[in-house]
C-alpha cells in the first residue's frame, strides 16, 4: 500500500533562523511517526536548505526543494542543478509549482524538462498540476490536468516515473483559504491514477503516489486524506506554522 505522504511549502517564507527553529519544532514534535507510517518532508527555500538539512540530520524527515534546473552544471546564472540540491541533502524537488508556472511562466516542456533533470540527478521529483479558477469553471479540468500530466511526464519510461511523486493542486485553493472537496479532490486523483494506467500500467498507477495541495489545513486534512486516491499532501501556509503541520502529519497516519 502507499505510505502517506506530507510535504510542507515554505515558498519564499522564513529566515535563516525561523527556518531551522521550524524544522527542530516540527522535528520533536513527529518524532513518532515521520519516516515510519507517514513520510514528511520540508522545502525550505533555496539559501536556507543547508542550514535545514542539518538540522534534520539526525531524524527520518527529507528535504525538498522548491525548483530545480533542467541542466547540470555551467553559465545558467542563478539556478540551481539536481547534484547541487543532492550536494547538500536534498531527497525532493518540486517540479512545475502554480506559482512557477503562472507567476514566472513556466510552461509544460520546462517542466518535463526539470522532472527528467531531477530523476537523471538522482533527486526525486514532484510534479504539481492543477486548474485555474475559470478552467473549471468552463469544465476544463480533465483537460488541463491531463495535458499537464501527459506533458510532464513525456519520455520517462516506467523505471524512471516510479521515482515520481504527483501533487494536484487546484490553482484556484492554493493560499486562497478555499479547498476542493474531498470529493472533487477524489474525483481528480481518480483521474490522474487512470490517466497513469493508461499510460503505463495498472501496478505503476497503484504504486505511484498521488498528494493534494490547496489550503490543506488542521481541520480539513483528515477529509481529504480519507479519500481513497488521495496519499498525502503538498502544504503551503499551514506548513509555516509547526502546530498546524503537525496536527496535518498526524492527520495522515
Ligand atoms: C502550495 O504552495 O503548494 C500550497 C498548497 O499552498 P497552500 O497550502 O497555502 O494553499
Amino acid at each position: 500500500m502507499r505510505k502517506p505522504f506530507v510535504a510542507g511549502n515554505w515558498k519564499m517564507n522564513t529566515d535563516s533562523h525561523i527556518s531551522v527553529n521550524l524544522a527542530k519544532s516540527i522535528i520533536s514534535g513527529s518524532l513518532e511517526v515521520a519516516g515510519h507510517s507517514v513520510d514528511v518532508a520540508l522545502c525550505p527555500p533555496f539559501v536556507y536548505l543547508q542550514a535545514v538539512a542539518i538540522a534534520l540530520s539526525t531524524s527520518s524527515i527529507a528535504l525538498g526543494a522548491q525548483d530545480i534546473y533542467t541542466e547540470s552544471k555551467g553559465a545558467f546564472t542563478g539556478e540551481i542543478s539536481a547534484s547541487m540540491l543532492k550536494d547538500v541533502g536534498c531527497t525532493y524537488a518540486l517540479c512545475g509549482h502554480s506559482e512557477r508556472r503562472h507567476v514566472i511562466g513556466e510552461t509544460d516542456e520546462l517542466v518535463n524538462k526539470k522532472v527528467t533533470a531531477a530523476i537523471s540527478g538522482g533527486i526525486l521529483p514532484i510534479l504539481c498540476v492543477g486548474e485555474l479558477i475559470e478552467q473549471r469553471q468552463a469544465s476544463q479540468t480533465t483537460e488541463v490536468v491531463t495535458r499537464q500530466i501527459n506533458k510532464g511526464l513525456a519520455g520517462l519510461n516506467d523505471e524512471k516515473v516510479s521515482a515520481v511523486t504527483l501533487a494536484y493542486e487546484p490553482v484556484w485553493a492554493i493560499g486562497t483559504g478555499l479547498t476542493a472537496t474531498p470529493q472533487q479532490a477524489q474525483e481528480v486523483h481518480a483521474l490522474i491514477r487512470e490517466l497513469i494506467g493508461r499510460i503505463y500500467d495498472s501496478a505503476l498507477a497503484d504504486e505511484i503516489r498521488i498528494l493534494y495541495g490547496g489550503s490543506a489545513k488542521p481541520d480539513n486534512a483528515a477529509d481529504l486524506m480519507r479519500q481513497p486516491d488521495v496519499d498525502g499532501l503538498l502544504v503551503g501556509g499551514a506548513s509555516l506554522n509547526a502546530d498546524d503541520f503537525l496536527a496535518i502529519i498526524k492527520a495522515a497516519v
